[in-house]
């Protein structure tokens, strides 16, 4: 009897292409004028220089034609519009949360959240900091405190779930601080800065009991939930036969509100939200929400743009989407482990994090090396990544510089924009540099902000 064959099936994207938005090639002389005019930071070229542009999953996403439709529904009326009240309704079917306060943006919900829950001096943990969410708990006041498992600040550690918690950590606190020093944790979903690595339920279960028993909150960063869901589905006992619509849901159950960046998960270009199911803290969030973003039937977003958030919400929750979502950004993982290139694993959710430590073991962390990396990459191809390393990590409220263990470049992957043929080109590109890579010298920097230095800050090479 001949022997059965199992071949693998490829996944590809549930959609067809109806529009396309042509690129302009460059010349590699024309990249090195680009990034150097942009002070060797990718934040600073101009997007008409970029072929590729990965340097963010945020609001780059293309949205569907039922989205661009809902553009056309929008009621742009001061207060009320209807597109508030589709929000608002998606917001309770899919994530289960009672009230509703939308914001321009993560950080607007980050800003009226923070300033709601922390007092001076309350302590804030969290699984890995990320840039305005730490920012937002510092200038409310906040200490921010990382709980997140060791495995997680080790690139190749094999932990399936390395957004995990580690509760020792969090009763660490407590029995340091005093539970009511800490008004909530904050958990977030494929955490980004660890490399788009997720949280397992049994974690957040685990943790609910615990902060249950203290009083206090879990405020989820729900940013890229649906993500997170996609790992749950593949990789914790008994979820393999459910819905992500339906583990999303039962992430969300297990904590008392979030804050939501509607730009990467929920498919649109701007938006996102804050929302909780305690009537008194959405009270004054709603309040405090008039001050910094508008009113809060709009919260700084025009009309169209809450109905094409409210469509996105239930796309994205689609397993279809999902698996061809993630499947690209494990396609280019694999491509560039079977090239040799050093990246954090397992392969995170919305992008592929390069270990820059690895890459260019002759340049020191003080540096640069995934800044300069970025800037390589650009001048190889066009291929536009952003340094997630000790320029986002910022400095500590005394001036000294943090130095992450994690130095990293992120390779983002926008949904629904790319093909399998860019992931092949991308992947030539970062072997070409590898191969040169004893050529790239570190950066100093010449110009450093005073916030979140990573956006603006400038470079020349040493
Ligand atoms: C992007 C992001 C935010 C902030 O949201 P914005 O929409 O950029 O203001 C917060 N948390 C995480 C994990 C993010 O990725």
């Amino acid at each position: 009897m001949a022997k059965k064959i199992i071949k693998k099936r490829s996944w590809a994207e549930p959609f067809k292409i109806k529009m396309v938005e042509l690129l302009k090639m460059t010349t590699p002389e024309h990249r090195q004028k680009a990034i150097a005019a942009a002070g060797y930071n990718t934040f600073l070229l101009k997007s008409e220089d970029v072929y590729i542009d990965l340097l963010t999953d945020s609001g780059t996403n293309a949205m569907s034609d039922r989205q661009w439709a809902g553009l056309m529904l929008g009621d742009e009326a001061y207060a009320g519009s209807k597109n508030y009240y589709h929000l608002e309704t998606a917001v309770k079917k899919f994530y289960g949360y009672k009230y509703l306060v939308p914001t321009h943006q993560g950080r607007g919900a980050e800003n009226i959240l923070s300033k709601c829950l922390i007092k001076e001096g309350d302590i804030i943990p969290g699984n890995m900091y990320f840039t305005t969410t730490r920012l937002h708990q510092e200038l409310a006041g906040g200490i921010f405190e990382d709980v997140i498992i060791d495995e997680a600040h080790d690139s190749s550690n094999l932990h399936p779930f390395k957004g995990n918690i580690d509760l020792n950590k969090v009763n660490a606190l407590i029995k340091k601080y005093g539970a009511t020093k800490i008004p909530y944790i904050c958990v977030a979903t494929t955490v980004n800065m660890a490399g788009g690595q997720p949280i397992s339920l049994e974690n957040l279960k685990a943790l609910r009991k615990l902060t249950e028993k203290h009083g206090i909150k879990i405020i989820l960063d729900m940013t890229r939930v649906a993500e997170n869901a996609y790992f749950i589905q593949q990789r914790e006992k008994g979820y393999a036969n459910k819905s992500i619509a339906s583990i999303v849901k039962e992430i969300c159950s297990l904590t008392d509100g979030a804050t939501m960046s509607a730009k990467k998960d929920a498919l649109v270009n701007i938006g996102g939200f804050l929302a909780v199911n305690d009537k008194k803290v959405f009270e004054e969030a709603r309040n405090m929400v008039v001050i910094y973003e508008g009113l809060h039937t709009y919260g700084g977003l025009a009309g169209r743009d809450l109905e094409a958030m409210a469509i996105g919400i239930e796309e994205s929750l689609s397993d279809d989407h999902m698996a061809a979502r993630v499947g690209q950004v494990i396609y280019l993982g694999e491509k560039l482990m079977e090239a040799g290139i050093p990246i954090v694993q397992p392969i995170g959710g919305h992008g592929i994090f390069i270990d820059a430590k690895k890459f260019l073991p002759h340049v020191k962390q003080a540096q640069f090396p995934a800044q300069a990396l970025a800037a390589a990459i650009y001048t190889d191809s066009g291929v536009r990544t952003m340094e997630r390393g000790v320029v986002s990590a910022g400095r500590k409220a005394n001036g000294e510089n943090y130095f992450p263990k994690l130095e990293l470049v992120r390779l983002t992957i926008p949904r629904r924009v790319y093909t399998q043929a860019h992931m092949d080109v991308i992947t030539e590109s970062i072997e070409h540099v590898y191969q040169n890579r004893k050529k790239i010298k570190g950066l100093e920097m010449v110009y450093e902000p005073k916030y979140l230095r990573f956006f603006q800050a400038r470079f020349k090479p040493i």
